[in-house]
Order: C-alpha cells, then sequence, then structure tokens
C-alpha cells in the first residue's frame, strides 16, 4: 500500500473516529426525540457510512485494475459515498431552520420545493454507472471527475447559501452560543470542502464535516445547559431563549402555564419539603401529554408548554385535561396530596408579545379571587394590567412622577393636630392616577420598593427641615416602610445617614410597619428598631387587627403607638362583637403602655366612640383624606389661624 493511500485511510478512519464519537454520545445522552436531533443523527450516520465507503475505495484502489473484485469494491465504494452524502446538505439546511425556531410544519408544500435539487442530484448520482456524467474509470481504473460533480458542487453550494441566508435571516432570534457554534461548522466545513474541490487528492471533505458536526453537538446538541436534570423538562434559560427565538421569528404559538398554587400546604401535609418531589410527578404525568421539549419548568411548582401553531382546540383539550387531573390526589410516599392547580393558556403574539410578558405569566402571584382554575383571553388581562404598572412605577421613578401626600392625625382628647401620615401617589401620563394599595405590592415584587421608600422618606425630611411642621406643632410626621426594606443588611445606617444629611430632629420621623409582616423575621428587625430608636426615630405598628395579629411583635418590638385598622373601627360600629373586638384591643394595648391610634374615623359617631374609649390619636376622612403637600399646608396654617 503507498502511503498516499496509508494517508487518506488515516484521514478517513479518523473522520470515521470523531462521527462514531458523535453518535455515541447522541445515542447515550437519548437526544433523539426531536426533529432537530433526528437530522442531526442522520448526518452523522452518513458520514460515519461514508468513511466507510471510502475506506473501502481506498484499500482497493491499487488492485483495482488487475482484480475484477477489487474493482468492484472501488466502484462499490464511490457510487455508496456520493449517493449518501449529497444529500447531506439539504438535511443541514433543514437542520439550520429547524435550530433557527422556522415553522415548519405549516408550509410542507414550500418545503417541498427546496428538496427537488436534492433529487435532482440524487438522479445524476444513480443514473452515473451508465452515463458517466459524473466520474468514470479510465481501462486503468483511475478515477476521474467529470462536469456532472460540478453540477452537485453548485446544487450543494445552494443550499449551503440558502442555510447562511436562513441563519442571517434569524440572526436575532439565535443566541450567542448558537451562532458561533453555527459560524464554526459553516467555516470549518466549506474549508475543507472547497480544500478538496481544488486538489482530489487531499481528501479533507468527510474530517472538516465531522469537526464541524461535533461543534455543533458541543454547542447546541447539548443541552444541559437548558434541561433539569431532575424534571427531565427544560428549565427557565430555555423558555428565556426559546421565546425569543420565537417571538424575534414571529411565530405564532400558546403558551400554557400550569402552577401549583398551594405549595405552601405540601409542607404542612408531608412534615418536609416535598415541592420538589411533587413537581417531578407533574412533570412526569405532563410529559403524558407532550413531549418533553415542550415541557418547561420556570419556578418550582410552575411549568409552562408551549403549543405550536394557532390551535385552539388543543390547548382547550390541554388546560381541561390537565385540571382534571388535579382533581385527584398526587401519591408522595403514603401520602395523597391534593394539589390545587391554575391553568394559564395565552397566544404569542396576541397576548404575550415578550420574553418578559411570558416569564411574568409564571412568577406573578395568583389572583386573590379565583371563580375557576383555567384563565384565558381577557381573564388574563390582569397580567397586561400588571406589566403597565411594572413600567408606571419604573417610569415613575425615572421622570419624577411620585408625589408624596399627607394625611393629617388628631389628639382625640382635644382635636388638636398631632402629626400626619406620608402616603405616596403615582401620577402616570398613561395609566394616570395610581393608588399604593395597587402598586406597591408590585413595587415589592420587582424590587423598586426601596427607591419608593427611599424618595419618600427624602421629601418628608425636606418638609420636616422647612420647619412648617414643627411650627404647626406637629409631633412626627409618620413613613410607611416596606419589611423587606428594613431586613436590608444596612438600612439603619443609610436611614440615619439620609436624615443627619437634612439635619432634622429623628424624633420627628415615625416608622410604620405592618404587622403581619412585623412577625416574619423578629431578630432582624428588633435589631433595626433598637438601633433607630435609639437614635431618636419612633415607631409605629401598622393595620393592628387585619388578621395576622400577633401579640408577640407589640411585645417585643418596642412601638410608640399602635394604629388599630379601620376595619375594627367600621365593624365596632355595626355589632356588639366588633365593639367587644375594639373595646379590648384598646384596653390590652393601653395595659402595655402605648399608644393608640386608630385609622378610618369618617363619623363624628365614630369619634365619640373612640373618644369614650379613651383612644389616643385618630385619623381618618372626617378631618381630612390624603392631601398634596400644598393643600396640607394650607390646611394646618388655616387651622392654626382659627383656633389662634
Ligand atoms: P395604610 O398605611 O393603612 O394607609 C392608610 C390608608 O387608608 C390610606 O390609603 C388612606 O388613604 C386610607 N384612609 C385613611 N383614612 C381613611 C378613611 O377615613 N376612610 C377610608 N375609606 N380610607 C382611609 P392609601 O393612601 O391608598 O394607602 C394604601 C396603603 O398603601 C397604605 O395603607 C400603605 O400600606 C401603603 N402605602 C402608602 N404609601 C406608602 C409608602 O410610601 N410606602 C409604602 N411602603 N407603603 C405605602
Ligand atoms: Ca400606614
Ligand atoms: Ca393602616
Amino acid at each position: 500500500m503507498s502511503s498516499i493511500t496509508l494517508s487518506k485511510i488515516v484521514m478517513y478512519a479518523a473522520s470515521m473516529l470523531i462521527s462514531t464519537t458523535g453518535i455515541l454520545f447522541t445515542l447515550l445522552n437519548r437526544r433523539t426525540d426531536k426533529q432537530q436531533n433526528k437530522l442531526y443523527l442522520a448526518m452523522l450516520v452518513i458520514l460515519d457510512l461514508n468513511c466507510m465507503s471510502e475506506i473501502l475505495a481506498a484499500c482497493n484502489t491499487i488492485r483495482a485494475a488487475v482484480s475484477p473484485v477489487a474493482a468492484m469494491a472501488v466502484r462499490f465504494g464511490h457510487f455508496s459515498y456520493f449517493l449518501l452524502h449529497s444529500i447531506v446538505p439539504s438535511i443541514f439546511l433543514f437542520y439550520v431552520l429547524y435550530v433557527c425556531g422556522a415553522n415548519l410544519s405549516g408550509k410542507r408544500k414550500r418545503y417541498m420545493l427546496v428538496t427537488i435539487p436534492a433529487f435532482f442530484i440524487e438522479a445524476i448520482v444513480l443514473l452515473n454507472p451508465a452515463t458517466k456524467w459524473m466520474y468514470y474509470y479510465d481501462r486503468n481504473m483511475v478515477y476521474h471527475r467529470s462536469w456532472g460533480l460540478m453540477v452537485i458542487y453548485v446544487l450543494s453550494g445552494l443550499y449551503i447559501a440558502m442555510a447562511i441566508f436562513m441563519l442571517l435571516f434569524s440572526w436575532k432570534a439565535l443566541n450567542r452560543k448558537r451562532r458561533t457554534a453555527l459560524i464554526y461548522f459553516f467555516t470549518v466545513a466549506i474549508l475543507g470542502i472547497v480544500v478538496q474541490l481544488i486538489n482530489y487528492e487531499i481528501r479533507t471533505e468527510l474530517i472538516s464535516e465531522a469537526i464541524g458536526l461535533l461543534g455543533v453537538m458541543i454547542a447546541i446538541e447539548i443541552e444541559d445547559d437548558r434541561i433539569d436534570a431532575g424534571m427531565g423538562v427544560y428549565n427557565r434559560r430555555a423558555i428565556k431563549s426559546d421565546m425569543h427565538t420565537y417571538i424575534v421569528s414571529g411565530r405564532s404559538l400558546s403558551l400554557v402555564c400550569v402552577k401549583i398554587t398551594n405549595t405552601d400546604m405540601i409542607k404542612r401535609a408531608t412534615g418536609t419539603d416535598n415541592t420538589e418531589a411533587l413537581s417531578k410527578l407533574v412533570a412526569e404525568y405532563l410529559r403524558t401529554l407532550v413531549p418533553r421539549y415542550y415541557i418547561y419548568s420556570t419556578n418550582p411548582g410552575t411549568f409552562m408548554i408551549t403549543v405550536m401553531g394557532t390551535d385552539e382546540d388543543k390547548v382547550t383539550w390541554l388546560s381541561e385535561t390537565i385540571s382534571e387531573r388535579f382533581e385527584k390526589p398526587w401519591k408522595i410516599g403514603d401520602n395523597e396530596i391534593p394539589l390545587k392547580v391554575l391553568v394559564m393558556a395565552a397566544d404569542v403574539p396576541g397576548r404575550i408579545r415578550s420574553v418578559s410578558d411570558a416569564l411574568y405569566m409564571a412568577d406573578s402571584p395568583v389572583p386573590q379571587k379565583l371563580e375557576k382554575n383555567i384563565l384565558k383571553g381577557s381573564d388574563l388581562d390582569y397580567l397586561l394590567r400588571r406589566a403597565a404598572v411594572e413600567s408606571a412605577i419604573s417610569r415613575g421613578l425615572e421622570q419624577h412622577n411620585f408625589e408624596v401626600f399627607y394625611q393629617p392625625t388628631y389628639r382625640v382628647s382635644d382635636n388638636t393636630l398631632h402629626g400626619a401620615e406620608a402616603l405616596i401617589r403615582l401620577h402616570d401620563p398613561e395609566l394616570g392616577n395610581l393608588f399604593p394599595d395597587e402598586f406597591i405590592p408590585i413595587a415589592e415584587q420587582i424590587g423598586l420598593i426601596d427607591d419608593v421608600d427611599d424618595y419618600v422618606f427624602r421629601e418628608v425630611c425636606e418638609f420636616i427641615k422647612s420647619g412648617i411642621p414643627a411650627l404647626n406643632l406637629m409631633e412626627s410626621i409618620n413613613v410607611n416602610l416596606s419589611v423587606l426594606q428594613c431586613m436590608q443588611p444596612d438600612f439603619a445606617e443609610h436611614v440615619i445617614e439620609v436624615a443627619e444629611s437634612f439635619g432634622i430632629d429623628k424624633t420627628m420621623i415615625n416608622f410604620e410597619i405592618t404587622e403581619s409582616i412585623a412577625a416574619s423575621d423578629y431578630s432582624a428587625l428588633s435589631r433595626v428598631v433598637r438601633i433607630l430608636k435609639r437614635q431618636g426615630f419612633r415607631f409605629s405598628m401598622d393595620d393592628y387587627g387585619t388578621g395576622y395579629s400577633n401579640m408577640q411583635s407589640i411585645f417585643r418590638l418596642d412601638f410608640d403607638i399602635i394604629k388599630i385598622d379601620k376595619s375594627i373601627l367600621w365593624s365596632a360600629e355595626k355589632g356588639q362583637m366588633g365593639q367587644i373586638v375594639l373595646d379590648s384591643s384598646v384596653r390590652m394595648i393601653r395595659q402595655m403602655r402605648r399608644k393608640i391610634l386608630v385609622e378610618g374615623v369618617e363619623t363624628e359617631h365614630q369619634l365619640q366612640m373612640l373618644r369614650d374609649l379613651g383612644v389616643d390619636y385618630a385619623q381618618g376622612y372626617l378631618y381630612s383624606k390624603p392631601i398634596s403637600k400644598r393643600d396640607f399646608i394650607a390646611l394646618i396654617t388655616n387651622a392654626k389661624h382659627v383656633t389662634s
């Protein structure tokens, strides 16, 4: 065997090793269920077979002139090589189409057209033994290329060009990793093909294609970073990148979000946190309904399913089937756990227009009052509203659309001004006036509450610095705090720093904390309260009696004032039971030597009730609604003129 033949065989064997490695890894990892995986595997198998054909031909070339058997082997090797290898470019084009997220199912006819050149190529190969258009052997069995081969190269080039075009077309839809991988494959493969085209003796085609495909495997086919290993479905990162691809390439689809709404009871029912185990069960169940590569696990207990195209019936069927399954309990060990589910179905790009819209559907808190557990169409308007409010908050911080309103508080005994509560408002150019009940929880969830509360705090500091509150004998101005914010590591230091930068009397600031959350982490919170109280700041417990009553927090946190919620006052007026709750609350708080403020005083009768009970302070519409700073200043200065 000549050294040239040997080097060719070594080259083919190396290529074979690479493509076989690719095949083994693909099969071992069972990456074979997606269309894209199948095409990838097909290309590797063809390359493998091609290597065998070429080795067979190379081994027999020298003896082909003298041995009919060797001649047959050479002919067979070349023929089978061309027959299979010529369809690789068209398979590759379809592979690229799938990777780019193109919608192939709806446009069958158009894609049938694309396969015509491939059939033409196959026909040339099949006819070659008779026509010799592609290649032929001379009397010494030496191989010669002829014009037909060039035609095949040109047509294959056409496929590659289409693939490149497709790639450029959906460039934005691809993430960086995919882009790099595909460019790499193109460069390596094209280089190898061109070298062999120029000099047939340098057989670089197969090895460069094999290396290129291996690169594609590393970057595209291996999806470890996209898969939730425990559940065997895609993860949050995958839905982000896939939604991006779908939205940029303008595909229509539906997103079905499956959310377990009672994960909190799992722990109670089973003693340990079985959310993960249950999620796995649910994932397994979902996989019986749709292929795994349409299922994403976005959060613990939340799944997203993509239904490609506009198949309303399928979406309805899927939503109903899932919802029905949840009517039966889920079994973990010996426990039968009843899970509650909310299924939301939204179409892309109709209702869901961006990746963040999609994630929002998965992340958003479940609406409070739910009559049904399948939401679709206009049921999901709350998601849109919520997204709009989210933008309004960010916009508000940038464009200074927030305003602090003040609502005065009075001493019940003699109706003199005691202080005020700072209450934030948002005037949005698009949504109009927004109230904190709506936007504060959203600001908390998107992590902007610090900025909002900080804004209020600075405004209040500035107001105090103006001297007007002190001049009007106000004791303090109340600032609402989100407990999320006071748990921040250097919250206390920050507050002290701001107050000192304004040079104000710290006793003029009274922070309100809602008791419901105050119970969540005492040690951190009590530390903050202690530090700040030592500096002179005051504290109030807000919304006392709203259902989360926790006596501990009154004991352990050193509040100056307890604010009894308006609901307690209002029910005291309505019936005897309510009256008892109010009476005993007041008595108990007084025994704890805390001052009492009652909110929501709207009538003289209510005020009289509080006076009889000996409540210290009152706040409510009877005196004033929350009003702008200007109106507030007018109110308190006029009042002073009247009284003095
Ligand atoms: P809150 O702290 O309990 O505030 C009292 C709420 O009751 C205010 O609603 C006030 O307008 C309303 N109110 C006062 N007197 C009466 C009355 O006589 N009748 C009736 N029907 N309502 C009365 P608002 O301003 O909409 O604030 C709602 C909630 O938003 C507040 O409840 C507070 O939890 C939160 N919030 C307001 N401003 C801020 C802020 O700057 N930061 C934070 N973190 N939360 C805030
Ligand atoms: Ca408050
Ligand atoms: Ca309150």
